[in-house]
């Protein structure tokens, strides 16, 4: 055969892997493309969710998630909203390198973290890395934080076309209790159970020896957190944020909202809405006020203009009146 024939063959069979490469897009496509950001003299890089519900305006793009890259294979933090969306981040990490992605670790087990791990875990060889706890979000779905299926189904009407009927949650393939770490290309990952807290399995992972803290949704920036779910434990999770305070992470990013040098303010912001709602309905309930009363007579002007508020704070003060109620009968049950 001529060179010239050779290289004929060549040409096609490259525009044809060009083709399918193309054509490998297997998930309805985006029309707002991810924007991908890099940590300031890290090979860390993020995407920055829209501060508002999952809705079809957002294309569910809520969260944050991000990745680390080492010269050994990359490790990805949280898998965004939707398939698509999942599939958007492993293109941004291909962009990047070529290295193979070695771990997805979880922050927890929501829908707008999660479905996106569909197209790692149909791409890639990755092994998805979660809090045990995670587990029960299929298997035990009358106790879960959120029901799963109940939240797939909102969700394939909520983000048609983006969720649909061959959207799947993918499970953890790996769990940890308290704590773990992987080594892999010169860095650290220290993977922290911070839960319950927003949900039952709540994580973190700090990269070392950059100091970046993924701090899933235990810490949200400028944007009312999600609390209105049975096993929001909001005690805990000011414990948690203590603990992360102690990290003194140089950089930190958020499950949602912006993500910080200075994550102490961060942190700060988290723990002043949660501490806001717990002064208000704690007094409900010492009072024995009813919650819509208490609800009506507290002043919400410091969040009320913040995103994320008319779908998030009337419930989340719910669940904490609810929290706060069922502390005190427990406090009684002991003094007897
Ligand atoms: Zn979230």
């Amino acid at each position: 055969m001529k060179a010239a024939q050779i290289s004929i063959i060549v040409l096609i069979l490259t525009g044809c892997a060009a083709a399918m490469a193309q054509q490998a897009a297997p998930y309805p496509p985006l029309t707002r493309p991810l924007v991908i950001k890099r940590v300031p003299g890290a090979p860390i890089y993020y995407t920055l969710g829209a501060p508002g519900i999952p809705e079809k305006s957002n294309e569910g793009n809520t969260s944050n998630a991000g990745f680390v890259v080492t010269p050994e294979g990359v490790v990805v933090f949280d898998a965004l909203g939707t398939p698509s969306l999942g599939w958007n981040l492993l293109e941004a990490v291909r962009k990047v390198t070529t290295a193979p992605v070695r771990y997805n670790v979880v922050s927890h087990y929501h829908a707008d973290h999660i479905y996106g791990l569909q197209a790692f875990k149909d791409h890639t060889s990755s092994i998805v890395i979660a809090q045990e706890r995670a587990t029960e979000y299929r298997e035990d779905e009358e106790t879960s934080d959120e029901r799963a299926n109940q939240r797939l189904d909102q969700r394939r009407q909520a983000l048609a076309p983006w969720v649909d009927e061959n959207t799947r949650v993918v499970p953890p393939d790996i769990t940890f209790k308290t704590q773990a770490t992987l080594n892999l290309g010169g860095k650290r990952f220290a993977l922290l159970y911070a839960g319950p807290a927003h949900s039952a399995s709540d994580s973190m992972m700090m990269v070392e020896p950059d100091g970046v803290l993924f701090a899933g949704d235990i810490v949200q920036n400028d944007r009312i957190p999600f609390m209105n779910a049975q096993d929001v434990d909001t005690a805990n999770w000011l414990h948690s944020l203590a603990e992360v305070e102690k990290l003194d992470p140089k950089f930190i990013i958020p499950g949602h909202g912006v993500p910080s040098t200075r994550a102490k303010e961060a942190i700060a912001f988290t723990r002043d809405y949660i501490n806001y709602v717990r002064a208000a309905m704690s007094q409900a309930v010492a009072d024995w006020d009813d919650f819509d009363h208490a609800y009506a007579n507290t002043d919400w002007s410091k969040y009320r203009d913040m995103p994320a508020f008319d779908p998030n704070n009337r419930g989340n003060a719910y669940r904490i009146f609810l929290e706060l109620e069922r502390s005190q009968f427990d406090s009684s049950k002991t003094l007897q």
